[in-house]
């Protein structure tokens, strides 16, 4: 996450600001721009705003903002008014019911975020024009968070802070966040695109395993036995040894929680010494995009460090640890080879030409109607409850 400020006064902001509290310009995202910017009314209360302090179309706060569910712009002859964000929901719950406008804001604020770094990546948020699938989400009540064709569900559940940790010590997760389920869940949508559309199988399995193993049985074994008692030595939870897709699940989340903070730790001029660490640290760091440039072992060795530092910072404060992880050295290789399927997907995407016609996609795996992970099917069978349980 980039460093913002007040574009009018040069206030520090943040991402999810819609105004400035110490000049009160009205604070919008651009998703074009991939900025905050400050807006004024264009003219009084037809909802068009002004770019102030620098050229640009006019806009619209999203649909959403009225909920305080949204802070993106769109333009202002957007279509249906919602930003490049919240015209992913395809369902939101009943905000007439108590707490449920809570809960949904909150998986607003997370959803952002997630968002936010896929299009730092430059990864597709629909490849319905060359035979994939699009991205969406359902907010639902009582339903059970997972994957399935393109959408993701959570259940608004996981908006419950106390609900949360209470199944977060159940379980014996060190991490439980709702920005950890949104970029878990995203990981399967990016399967289907990065390894399953692209024809990676092979290079996939030979890193984490073969995913046409039986997944129902495989997670009703993970719930019922737990984790092999050497998960630790090859995976970044526990969670991930259930089953390959969810190693890649798991591992893509981790990877994503990593640039993330990298990104945002550079931005805010963080950058703990390495010294004697793993691959010979340099310093001092030079500023790079870190979503698209460099190696992944220069991002390993901002990441070591940075993270040895919040922990620190953690315990001074007495708070948990920052980054309550110990990556073992098959689960950096799973990472650095998420960190290729990104680029390699990108540069490739960069370099094609743009399909006139949809493109039929790459058949299939057996596992293709499976790659719904842990949304269960209709008539919520036991292991839809054990689905519903493990994450
Ligand atoms: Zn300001
Ligand atoms: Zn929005
Ligand atoms: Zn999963």
């Amino acid at each position: 996450m980039k460093n913002y400020a007040c574009p009018k006064c040069g206030n520090k902001i943040y991402f999810e600001n819609v105004q400035c509290v110490k000049c009160g310009a009205a604070l919008g995202f651009d998703p074009e721009l991939l900025a905050v910017v400050a807006i004024e009314p264009a003219v009084e209360l037809t909802g068009i705003y002004h770019p102030i302090g620098r050229e640009g179309a006019d806009v619209r706060y999203c649909a959403n903002t009225v909920h305080a569910a949204c802070n993106w712009l769109t333009p202002a002859d957007a279509g249906d008014g919602f930003c490049r964000a919240c015209d992913l929901n395809r369902t939101i719950p009943d905000l007439a019911i108590a707490g449920n406008l809570e809960a949904w804001q909150e998986l607003e604020r997370a959803k952002k975020r997630l968002v936010y770094d896929l299009l730092r990546f430059g990864l597709p948020l629909d490849t319905t024009a060359t035979g994939g699938e699009r991205l969406a989400f359902d907010f639902l009540v009582d339903a059970t968070t997972g994957h399935l064709n393109g959408v993701i569900t959570i259940n608004l559940l996981e908006a419950d802070a106390v609900e949360r940790e209470r199944q977060r010590q159940q379980f014996g997760e060190p991490y439980r966040s709702l920005l950890g389920h949104l970029r878990h869940e995203s990981g399967h949508f990016y399967w289907n695109v990065l390894i399953a559309a692209a024809g990676q199988y092979d290079a996939y399995r030979a890193v984490f395993g073969d995913e046409r193993e039986d997944y129902g049985a495989a997670l009703a074994r993970h719930h019922n036995d737990g984790p092999p008692t050497n998960w630790a030595t090859r995976h970044v939870s526990a969670y991930a040894s259930a089953h390959p897709w969810e190693d890649w699940a798991e591992t893509w989340a981790h990877y994503l929680h990593m640039v993330s903070s990298i990104d945002t730790a550079q931005a805010e001029g963080m950058e703990p010494r390495a010294s004697g660490l793993l691959f010979g640290a340099i310093w001092p760091f030079k500023a790079f995009d870190v979503h698209r440039e460099e190696t992944f072992d220069a991002l390993m060795e901002r990441w070591i460090p940075l993270t040895i530092a919040l922990n620190n910072m953690s315990r001074g404060m007495g708070h948990d640890d920052f980054y309550p992880f110990v990556i073992p050295a098959a689960a950096y290789e799973k990472l650095a080879f998420v960190h290729r399927a990104i680029r390699d997907y990108v540069a490739a995407q960069a370099a094609a030409p743009v399909p006139d016609k949809p493109v039929i996609p790459t058949p299939p795996s057996r596992g293709s109607q499976l790659a719904s992970p842990e949304r269960p099917v209709a008539g919520r069978s036991l292991i839809g409850r054990v689905y519903d349980r493990l994450r």
